[in-house]
């Protein structure tokens, strides 16, 4: 079957709504027009989705290739504390990919368009050996509110959303073809689908407690060490308070150490924020369904540290994901 460039961007646009509003001209034209609101600052952010790299057409159903590209890219939002609005979506397709391949991917897009509150506002379309994308977000932030990286102060805690270490558990079963078996699909969940914390980043942002803030994306010990070097202090992290994967025994026999898995595996998404310890204790335990936990403290120096049930002390260093170090 033949199929040219303009029915594939026709078919790109038909799965996603177009909303009026801050997008004045959208797909179908040579460029969008924008239109921000007043009072506000633009929050941007870009990253590539690359078959072979993030992801594996084996391995990964293409709902969740297209779900997962754009959560990625929204956490990022997320951590600024932005609210989401439009985003981009460069995408180069192998022939072989633009069939029924293409539709499960764009389901799960759209999915996640939805869920995050994103319209498509174009984008470019070319064909490729293999599956690549690049997205581009734009968030809002009312004036000087986006939550950054720097900002930490010594006595500051420590908190993390949700659970760690989920993701690397599904990206271990893959790795080890569990995955195609169904009784293990709620631990791919998280790894298949992850859930960036648009709603807690918001909160965080508009009730002014958060000090600095990360999505982690490589890993507690690896986001961790972002936000000290950013803000220049250290941190020492309560090995026994981090929420950690829960492992079920009849996985025992993998030989997998979910503090290892909280500490270093990548792709969680959540958020990683400093609150000072006067406001700490009007922080809730729970948004929006979200746990909220105080893993650590903020120190002076530039080191961080893992204490761990008995006291011991030791450094905490980064093992997350980086690209460029084999593992
Ligand atoms: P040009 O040749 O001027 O770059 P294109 O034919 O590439 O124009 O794009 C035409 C319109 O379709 C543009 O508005 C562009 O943003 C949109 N578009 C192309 N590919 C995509 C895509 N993958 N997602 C969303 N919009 C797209
Ligand atoms: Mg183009």
């Amino acid at each position: 079957m033949m199929v040219s460039e303009d029915q594939l961007i026709e078919r790109v646009c038909r799965r996603f709504h177009s909303s009026k509003g801050y997008v004045r001209i959208g797909i179908g034209d040579d460029a969008a027009v924008l239109r921000p609101g007043t009072g506000t600052e633009w929050v941007v952010t870009t990253d590539a989705f690359l078959e072979n790299v993030h992801f594996r057409r084996n391995a990964h159903p293409p709902k969740s290739a297209g779900y997962k590209a754009l959560a990625r890219a929204a956490s990022d939002l997320a951590a600024m504390g932005a609210r989401s609005r439009c985003f981009f979506l460069t995408l180069g397709l192998p022939k072989a990919c633009t069939g029924a391949w293409l539709d499960g991917f764009l389901d799960g897009m759209a999915r996640a368009a939805r869920q995050f509150g994103l319209t498509l506002a174009g984008g470019d379309t070319t064909n490729y050996p293999v599956v690549v994308t690049s997205l581009t977000l734009i968030g809002e932030v009312n004036r000087g509110k986006a939550i950054l990286r720097a900002g930490a102060r010594p006595g500051d805690l420590l908190f993390v959303s949700g659970r760690l270490g989920e993701a690397e558990l599904g990206l271990r079963l893959i790795q080890r073809k569990l995955h195609k078996q169904k009784r293990w699909s709620d631990h791919l969940r998280k790894h298949f689908y992850p859930e960036p914390r648009l709603g807690l980043g918001q909160w965080l942002a508009s009730h002014r407690y958060a000090t600095s803030m990360i999505d982690t994306s490589d890993g507690l010990s690896t986001d961790l060490r972002h936000i000290c070097q950013a803000s220049g202090v250290g941190a020492v992290v309560w090995a026994p308070k981090i929420p950690v994967v829960r492992i079920p025994s009849e996985l025992r026999r993998l030989g997998l150490d979910p503090l290892d898995l909280a500490l270093n595996g990548g792709e969680d998404y959540e958020l990683l924020f400093t609150v000072p310890k006067k406001l700490a204790n009007y922080l809730p335990h729970n948004l929006g369904g979200v746990p909220i936990t105080a893993i650590g403290e903020i120190a002076r120096g530039r080191r961080a540290f893992l204490i761990d049930a008995n006291g011991k002390s030791k450094p905490l260093t980064p093992k997350g994901w980086d690209p460029f170090r084999p593992r």
